[in-house]
Formats: C-alpha cells, structure tokens, sequence
C-alpha cells in the first residue's frame, strides 16, 4: 500500500487501482487543473473570470483551486480576476436559502465577494442588477422580494426530460448574461468527467445530439464573445470525494435533476458505471471531445443559440415522423403536388413548430410543449419575433 509517486504510505485509491498519499493526490488534482486550463491556451493573463456556485462537490472543490491557484507565489500563480455567481430559486425556499447561505459563507472563508440571482427574476423581467449578496441577513431579506414563480410553475407542469433541459438552457443564458455585466469573457462551470458524461449521453437521447461538442467539450463557444470552459473536465466524482475529506470542506447535496426523466435514468446507469468499470466513463467523454460539429450554418436556434442544420436533400428522422402522421392519418396524399407540399408543411409545424428557421429540434419539441400550459412562455424567453 505505497504511493505510486513518491513511494511513502498510501491513503487513497483512485479507480480502484491507482494509490497516492494525501499529498500528491492533492498535487495530481490541483495539475489536473491547471494543465486542463494551461493545455487549451484560451485565457490569457488577468482575464476576468466569471465562476458559477452551486455549492454542491464539484462547486466547492472548483472555488478551493481557484483560491488555492490564486496564492501560488509569482511563476505559479493562476492570473485570471475571479467573479463568483450563483443562480438560486427553482427549490424549495428553505433550501434555497441554506444552499445560498452555504456559498457565502465558502466565498468569505476566500475572502471573495458572491453575486446571487433569482432565475425567475433575472430571467423573466430582465432585470439588469446583479445583487452582491454577503450576508445571511440580505438573503432572507431578498429571497422576500422574489415572489415570481412563474418559471417554476410552468417547468412544473412540463416532463421531467423538458424541465431538466429548459432549466439548463435558462440558466446558461444567465451565465453569459452576467458575464457581459460583470465584463467578463469567460465562464467557468464546475462539470466534471462524470457530470459530462451524463449530458453526453443525456444530449444523444434528447435530440440534442449535434450539440455535442458544445455542451461536453472543454469550452463552449456558442456565444460570440463569451466562451463557457469546463477546468473540472478531467476530474472524476469520485476523486472529488477524496479531495473534500481530505482538506474537510462543507459541501451540500445539490442534485438539480428531476427524478422520472431521461436524464436521472441516465445518470443512476453512469453512477454504476463508475462503480465497477471505473474506465468507462472518462472514455465516453473522450470520445465526445472526437465529435466535431457537422452543423456550420450560421443560423442559431433562438433558444439555446446552437447552429441549426443546413437545408438538405436527405431524409430525416424528422421526415419519418412526418411520413408515419400522415399514414396513421389513413389518407392518402393529395394528388395536386402543391397541396401536398403544403399539408406536409402543416404537419411539419404540429409537430416540429418553427423547426429549423427559429428552433433547433429539441428547443421545437419544447416549445410545443410549454405551449400546452402557457402560450407566452417561449415568446418570453428571448423567441419574441415568431
Ligand atoms: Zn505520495
Ligand atoms: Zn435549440
């Protein structure tokens, strides 16, 4: 039971096979870091950094490297200008108030300042400021303010699958939002190896499968000027466990997918996975960091901004679904070419409202959906010129 670098005792295993001493456990994660920043050369010296909290594992481990990087001495130190911020309001209000006060109190023991925002009101009324939230006082007190349930009553009435997709589309437009206050160019989430293969697998299955490389890669570049990275994308759950007891921080359970949907049936099968095939996992997010985007058309979804697909001749899933409408439909098509032309193009919009011109597939089948118990709620959302 020796550690594989420097040879002393070991203490903690690592997939089951790799021993290491607190110590150069602690030096592996802290280089898996910074090369993954290092490696990718996209910041440059000083770059303000807008850093997103959920108070949850990997949160609190990405905000301790962040500190940890920051007081290195000159050759060493991390040089970017952090700016943290967390989005709350979609839980209970109880919860949302303890995972917020958790956070504060993390950015204090830094000594940094925390921006806190309701979804609800950022996103809906479009409010411009951004609140610096340090006390616990200021939390009950704006937590008051913020009554507009609205989002939350409508991704209630929707699929698990649809909510679980809405919000993480939601809350990465309020990322880049605050960034462009906040003057910052870059973002940093706190996904790690298995949290990315979650959304792998999870984007494949929800129709969000050219976005790939956007959504699991180490940045995304879907915003013009503001790139989203992913520093915590060589890090595994399980490593994040190890770092947690080892420099005993505080962390909350912060699990923001709902039960009953695709995306909580696929992270229970990757959650396995990691268990007893502890390999699989960093090679399904290697593998999508292979998969280049096929889509260059410069036309974005309006909702999550993602490149649309070029007018092509080939049949699509899409066409297929169509073709099955209108043979359960049991007519058959109208012989004037024209007509027919037109009754698929109805079809199509039943189906797959503003596919390809305003939506992306999955945004389309959204859309339909959140139709169903609020009409306004994507026009709301930033689609206003349908
Ligand atoms: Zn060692
Ligand atoms: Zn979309």
């Amino acid at each position: 039971m020796i550690c594989k670098k420097c040879k002393n005792s070991g203490s903690v295993t690592v997939r089951k096979e790799h021993m290491y001493c607190d110590n150069c456990f602690m030096l592996n994660i802290n280089h898996k870091f910074r090369s993954c920043i290092g490696k990718n050369k996209i910041l440059s010296s000083n770059d303000n950094v807008l850093v997103c909290l959920t108070g949850g594992k990997s949160s609190t481990v990405l905000l301790d490297l962040i500190f940890n990087g920051l007081s290195q001495d000159s050759h060493k130190k991390l040089r970017m200008v952090p700016f943290f911020l967390h989005i709350t309001g979609l839980g209970e209000k109880e919860n949302d108030i303890t995972v917020a006060e958790l956070i504060i109190k993390q950015c204090q023991s830094y000594n940094f300042n925390v921006y806190i925002v309701n979804i609800c009101e950022y996103y809906f009324q479009r409010n411009n400021t951004l609140p610096s939230v340090n006390s616990v006082t200021d939390v009950h007190n704006w937590t008051e303010l913020n009554s507009n349930t609205n989002l939350k009553s409508i991704l209630g009435k929707m699929t698990s699958t649809s909510s679980n997709d809405i919000e993480m589309k939601i809350k990465h437009d309020i990322f880049i939002r605050a960034a462009k206050q906040l003057k910052c160019d870059f973002i940093f989430t706190a996904e790690t190896t298995t949290t990315l293969a979650v959304n792998l697998l999870s984007n494949l299955a929800i129709g969000r499968g050219s976005q790939v490389q956007d959504d699991i890669g180490f940045f995304d570049n879907r915003d013009e000027n503001i790139k989203i990275l992913r520093p915590m994308k060589d890090i595994t759950e399980e490593e994040l466990h190890h770092y947690i007891r080892i420099k005993n921080l505080i962390e909350i359970s912060v699990d923001t997918i709902r039960g009953n949907s695709l995306q909580s049936v696929i992270k229970t099968f990757v959650t396995d996975l990691q268990e007893n095939f502890p390999a699989t996992v960093s090679t399904v997010c290697k593998t999508a960091d292979k998969i280049g985007s096929v889509d260059k058309n410069t036309n974005r979804c309006k909702f999550c901004k993602s490149n649309l697909p070029e007018k092509s001749d080939k049949i699509t899933a899409i066409d297929a679904t169509i073709f099955s409408r209108t043979v359960s439909n049991g007519q058959p098509p109208i012989a004037n070419r024209n007509t027919g032309a037109e009754e698929q193009e109805d079809i199509k919009m039943s189906l797959f409202p503003f596919i390809d011109n305003y939506f992306c597939y999955c945004c389309s089948k959204n859309y339909l959906e959140a139709g169903l118990h609020d009409s306004n709620f994507f026009e709301i959302s930033g689609s206003k010129n349908l």
